[in-house]
């Protein structure tokens, strides 16, 4: 099995999908030349997207820590015109988001027509961080998955394209990569040592990964489980479920004005 779209037909187990499969590809080299294909599918949509300016996509990555968002992020949008597109990364709320409801602060940054928004991290911690560390009562987080498909159905009526993808690494995985950050000086500054906490608190937070994605799966906002132990192959797949769906998108060039043809530039 490769990268799973959930449809919302059936639901997913999380420990059924092997965070190791590479689907039909076995080469590193051929995966990172059919990246670059992939990049300029998303490069060529994007200026017409963003020159239309009547529809806008969103992505949205979710991941355990060392899960590969940072990577992601910078392997797959490589190229493509930043004045089109927007990351937002999300941690701890702000005492002023804290005051709001719990998707204030994301609405704010949804992509506006035109544009592409990257969100690292996402309203989803709202069911994620904060039922697993009982940051709110289970009632009040236990509403928000219905909260957050009206809030994805909202966006999706108003010309948003929403792609959510989990990165699905293994604990093994994960093990190796918090190492290396710890054995490389100049990977200590993304290393917190309270993220062993989360660590501990694995399987409390797959079980709250699986339950976003088996209840937040819409037609409109589909969830991917990508395959992410292999970095070069989670950025093919989601390389190309993002041009696959731009291309979907089919944003056209806004119609010329009129009598451009007799238009003679003064001196
Ligand atoms: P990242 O781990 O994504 O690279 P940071 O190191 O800045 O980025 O970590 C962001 C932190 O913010 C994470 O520990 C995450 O659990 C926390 N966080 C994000 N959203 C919320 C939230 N709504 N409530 C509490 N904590 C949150």
């Amino acid at each position: 099995m490769s990268i799973v779209r959930v449809d919302g037909a059936t639901q997913i187990d999380l420990k059924a999908i092997d965070p190791g499969d590479t689907g039909l590809f076995s080469d590193k080299a051929i995966a990172k030349e059919l990246l670059k294909l992939e990049r300029k599918r998303i490069v060529a949509v994007q200026q017409r997207l963003f020159a239309e300016r009547a529809q806008s996509l969103l992505v949205i990555l979710q991941a355990t820590d060392t899960g590969g968002k940072d990577g992601t992020i910078r392997n797959v949008f490589q190229g493509i015109n930043p004045q089109g597109c927007r990351v937002w990364s999300f941690g701890v709320p702000t005492e002023e988001e804290l005051a709001h409801d719990a998707l204030w602060r994301y609405h704010q940054h949804t992509p506006a027509r035109g544009m592409i928004g990257i969100f690292n991290r996402s309203h989803y911690e709202e069911v994620l961080v904060v039922r697993v560390k009982g940051l709110v009562e289970e009632a009040v987080w236990n509403r928000r998955y219905d909260e957050i498909n009206d809030f994805e159905r909202l966006l999706a009526r108003n010309g948003t394209r929403i792609l959510k993808f989990y990165l699905h690494i293994s604990k093994d995985e994960q093990k190796e990569r918090l190492q290396a950050r710890l054995d490389d000086p100049a990977k200590h500054w993304k290393f917190r040592v309270g993220d062993l906490d989360d660590r501990v608190r694995w399987d409390d937070y797959q079980a709250a990964f699986q339950d976003a994605i088996n209840r937040c799966t819409t037609p409109e906002a589909p969830w991917f489980v990508v395959p992410a132990n292999r970095k070069w192959y989670r950025n093919l797949v989601v390389a190309k479920t993002i041009a696959d769906t731009l291309e979907d998108m089919n944003p056209e060039f806004p119609p010329e004005e009129p009598g451009l043809d007799k238009v003679v530039i003064p001196d």
